[in-house]
Formats: C-alpha cells, structure tokens, sequence
C-alpha cells in the first residue's frame, strides 16, 4: 500500500476546503486552531498500472499550510504527525509531498524517530527526489528539441544547483551530454564542492547565468514567484519550472520563452481521486508531482524501501531504474503543446 502525504497550499483554500467538506469549525477556525489540529487520512484509492497490476493507497493532509512555516515547532510536529499516521495506517511506503520533505531533511527530523509511542520506520517513507529529478531530466531533453535547442551546445543553467535535486539533474545532465552547466544558489561553497564532484561546470549569480542560458531548470525553494525580464533572455529559451511553490510566476512567458510545469506527471488513465484538485494541475484526475508518483512506482514494484532520503545521495543508476519503473507503470512527464505550424499556402489574418 502507498501512502502520500500533502498539504493546501494556503491557509486560505485550506479553510475553503473545509468549508467544503462540511467542518465548519475549521471553516471559521483561525491559525491557532489549525495549528494544533492533527493530521487527517483524507482519501482512499486504487490504482492500476498498464501493466494490469492494481495497488492501494491513501492521502493524508498533515493539516499544515505554508503560513506556519515560519513556526518551527508546529511544522516539524507536523510533518512528524503526518508520518505516524502513514506508519500507523499500515501504509508500506510514503512519500513526503511539498513542504513536508524539506521541512523533515531542513529540521533534521531524523532525531525524531519518536512520537508518543510510535517509533517512526524510516524505511516507511521517500522524498520521491529521484524521480523528480529524473522527470525534469526527461522534460530537458524530449523539449528542447521541440524548441530547436542543441542540448549538445546548449548552456543550462540548474537554479538550485547544490540542492537535493538540483545536484542529481546536473550530474544527470552533465552524462547526457549536455553543452555546459551554469550552476546557480546562493552559498557558494556547496557549488565549488559540487563543481568538483561534476568535474564541470560554471558557478555565476542567477542574473549572468539567466543572460546565458538556452535552458533553465529551477529547482529552488525560492518563498515566492521570481518575476523575471524576459528581455534579457537568450531566444529561444526553455525553463522547467520545479519548485513548489513554482518558482517563476506567469509573466515571464513570451513568444520565444516556453515554461515546463516541471516535476509534474500525468498517469495513463484517471485515477478518480480528490487530492490533486487543489494543486492547480490541468488535469487532477491524473496529474500530479512525481514526489507522489515515486511512491506509487514503488508499491507497484514492490520495493518498499527509503528509496530517496536524505540530501545529495541520489545516483544515476537509481534515476535510471526508477525512470523505467515510470515509463513501465504509465507515467509521463508534462511537456510543452505547442501550437502546430501552419499548414503551407494558409494566410494567417489578425482578426
Ligand atoms: P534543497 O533544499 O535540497 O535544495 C534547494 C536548492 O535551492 C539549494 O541549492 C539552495 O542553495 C537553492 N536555493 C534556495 N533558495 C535560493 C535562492 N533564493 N536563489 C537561488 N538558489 C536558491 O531542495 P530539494 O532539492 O529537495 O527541492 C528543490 C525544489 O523542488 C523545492 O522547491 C521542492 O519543493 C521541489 N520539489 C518538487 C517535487 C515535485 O514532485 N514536483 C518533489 C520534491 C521537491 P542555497 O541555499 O545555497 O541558495
């Protein structure tokens, strides 16, 4: 059995949620009261692979919204809440969605293993960064074709470069082939460790490496939306936006600028669950963060294992077996829809 574990992402559509479902208590309630209100096992679902095997699951909502981020007590009790629910529910592999797995690898929660009663299993639960990071490598290379990009001379700069994720694409990257990395974050020393692991690869600030890059692959915690002068992009320019909350906002899209929702998936066939209808995916009834995705390929797998914890440890053999095991079970990274090209001898008017 599968296990994700999520949260609203404000408190705002939180309490609209509530108000939904008929709490009305919660409905009216103000963050005080959210804050000490436990987790909830909110959904149950049944999940089919192409390959004919079925697998069950459910979704806990850790009842945190991102406004408590700044309370670090609450948001570790949280998260760790959330776990015991998972582990208590018989639940064999979980993975952590949104903020829930960079505030347990940031607050360091592995010296929480006890909640009450409950030792956490830590074999129980994934980050699910494997396989982000192996979707955003796959909406690399299967886009920037679309875009006319030579990934072979291309420059792609990795904003997040020395994070969890950021880290396995540029090692991901760098053996695919790609022209050059620019490496971007904002501590320098994590990127001259991880420019000496890669071998390559260009440290600059995000604006030099933004006036570079063919190709941008965010991967930040960056607190809200960056706005970003299109202008000063290089044409075309593909950017695969990774974050949660995502990083770019809306404007930065032009003619020759195409944004990815990256690290987002969408399975074979409607799953007929709830979960995803707040996470503002086009389609909730089968799209959703490969976070969750990754434990889903596990339980189909059968490999109930950690299989993504902790920071900097994942390795190309695990990108590549886990982006088999996605393609095998029906996933498909979002890729860009461009607008077919015109057909020869059609006028196209301005109306
Ligand atoms: P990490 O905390 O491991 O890495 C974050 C990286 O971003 C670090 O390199 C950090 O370096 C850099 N960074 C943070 N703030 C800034 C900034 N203002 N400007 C430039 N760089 C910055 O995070 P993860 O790798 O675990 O996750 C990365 C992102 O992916 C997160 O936003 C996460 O929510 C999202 N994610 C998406 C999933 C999905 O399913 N779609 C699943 C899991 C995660 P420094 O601190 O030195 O700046």
């Amino acid at each position: 059995m599968f296990g994700l574990i999520g949260h609203s992402t404000s408190f705002e559509e939180a309490r609209s949620k509530a108000r939904s479902l008929g709490f009305e208590e919660y409905a009216d309630g103000d963050l005080d009261m959210w804050c000490s209100a436990p987790p909830q096992l909110v959904e149950r679902v049944s999940v089919t692979s192409p390959t004919g095997q079925t697998i069950e699951g459910a979704y806990i909502d850790s009842v945190f919204v991102p406004e408590m981020l700044r309370r670090f007590k609450t948001a570790k009790r949280k998260v760790i809440k959330a776990m015991e629910l998972a582990q208590k529910s018989g639940i064999d592999i979980t993975a952590l969605g949104g903020f829930t797995s960079i505030i347990f690898e940031d607050f360091n929660l592995l010296k929480e293993e006890r909640v009450s009663a409950t030792a956490l299993d830590w074999q129980r639960f994934t980050t699910g960064n494997t396989h982000t990071a192996w979707v955003i490598c796959r909406q690399v290379v299967e886009n920037a074709p679309k875009l006319g990009i030579d990934l072979a001379s291309a420059k792609v700069a990795v904003v997040g470069a020395s994070g969890d994720i950021g880290s396995a694409c540029c090692r991901w990257l760098q053996r695919s082939g790609v022209g050059e990395l620019l490496l971007v974050a904002r501590r320098p020393q994590p990127l001259i460790d991880l420019q000496a692991s890669l071998g390559s690869g260009r440290i600059l600030a995000l604006e030099d490496a933004l006036a570079e890059a063919n190709v941008v692959v965010w991967v930040a915690s960056l607190p809200q939306g960056l706005s970003i002068d299109a202008s000063r992009l290089p044409k075309p320019c593909l950017m695969v936006d990774g974050g949660y909350p995502k990083n770019l906002d809306n404007k930065v899209v032009s003619d020759d600028v195409h944004v990815i929702k990256g690290g987002i998936v969408e399975f074979w066939q409607d799953i007929g669950w709830q979960m995803m209808e707040v996470a503002d995916m086009a389609k909730p009834q089968r799209q959703m963060f490969a976070c969750f995705a990754e434990a889903m390929i596990l339980d189909f797998e059968a490999r109930h294992t950690n299989f993504s914890w902790g920071r900097n440890n994942i390795s190309l053999e695990s990108m590549d077996w886990v982006g088999e095991a996605s393609l095998r079970h029906g996933f498909r990274a979002l890729g860009l829809e461009l607008a077919p090209p015109p057909i020869p001898g059609t006028v196209l008017s301005a109306v």
